[in-house]
């Protein structure tokens, strides 16, 4: 007989009846048919690397050392330059060599859970990415703001947050995780694939872009969470996204937002280089502090 529970669904709460599915696993047809459906294990992405790692990574999977770096190139220009998400669309490289490079790794972008446009032309998606070893899926959302003169593009770094601003929804959810370099730029180039933001991609229709230039211009590291309680990977992520060589953004043009994680302030000037703003949602410590509290995190 069904019985209603409650299942949990990003954030929210739904009621639904379970039913009762009965699978006869003495059968063999059954069990192949189980196998053939058991997900296959995630391969690594090569989205997110430095170039150093990317040859490590190209090195286990035994492409000849005298050949990394050529590879490496291709790789970089084919990822943020052109924006492919496919290995089959590499053309500069041999089939064989792209069949290999699929074997070993990934390169695809998250899945797009949902897109919603406003009539001011803002977008706002949920990117799921998958649990990449053994934890679960994860969702986040990245926001995008066209304006006359520019496009900007509002960035996760974590699964919820460890600080609870009272102004803020995602203070109200528990820290899940940090997210990885792979996934603070896959946020990227999945909002420039939406915009047609690549070369020879064209822009949807009725879209509400910039009338000139790229359509993301700028980045504001001000999604879901802290990015400088994600220091490394935040770094990573906006040092590629900032090689001229790739996605070539100016360190001028991305913004990294903070609640004011003070130790961290000046690595950030020495170590990425890029803009910051500070919230001050107060005028005085006090205030300050009550409205930014630290939740008390489990492991
Ligand atoms: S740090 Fe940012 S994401 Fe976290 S609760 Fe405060 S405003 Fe929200």
């Amino acid at each position: 007989m069904s019985r209603p529970t409650l299942a949990r669904g990003h954030g929210r709460h739904y009621l639904f009846p379970i039913m009762t599915l009965t699978l006869d696993l003495t059968s063999a047809q059954t069990r192949a048919a189980l196998g053939a459906n058991a997900r296959t294990p995630e391969k690594p992405s090569l989205v997110g690397l430095s170039r150093e790692e990317m040859a490590k990574a190209l090195a286990v999977a035994g492409i000849p050392e005298r050949q990394r770096r050529m590879r490496v190139q291709q790789l970089w220009h084919w990822l943020y330059v052109r924006g492919v998400s496919d290995f089959s669309q590499m053309f500069n490289i041999s089939k064989d060599l792209r069949s290999e490079l699929d074997r070993h790794f990934t390169v695809a972008r998250p899945e797009v859970v949902e897109e919603q446009i406003s009539n001011d032309g803002t977008r706002k998606w949920l990117f799921r990415f998958p649990p990449r070893g053994a934890g679960r899926p994860v969702e986040v959302e990245t926001v995008y703001i066209p304006e006359e003169g520019r496009g900007t593009l509002c960035i996760s770094s974590q699964v919820g947050c460890t600080l609870t601003c009272s102004f803020c929804h995602t203070g109200t959810q528990k820290l899940v995780r940090n997210l990885t370099a792979e996934e603070i730029l896959a946020q990227l180039l999945t909002a420039r694939d939406r915009l047609g933001d690549f070369p020879e991609r064209d822009t949807p229709d009725g879209a509400i872009v910039p009338a000139e230039g790229r359509k993301v211009s700028n980045i504001v590291m001000m999604g879901m969470g802290e990015p400088l309680y994600n220091f490394e990977n935040v770094k990573k992520a906006l040092l590629i996204a900032s090689d001229g060589d790739g996605l070539s953004l100016s360190k001028r043009r991305i913004t990294l937002s903070t609640s004011g994680v003070v130790p961290e302030i000046a690595r950030t000037g020495e170590e990425i280089g890029v803009m910051l703003a500070i919230s001050l949602h107060a005028v005085r410590d006090d205030l300050r502090d009550a409205g930014a509290d630290q939740q008390e995190v489990s492991a």
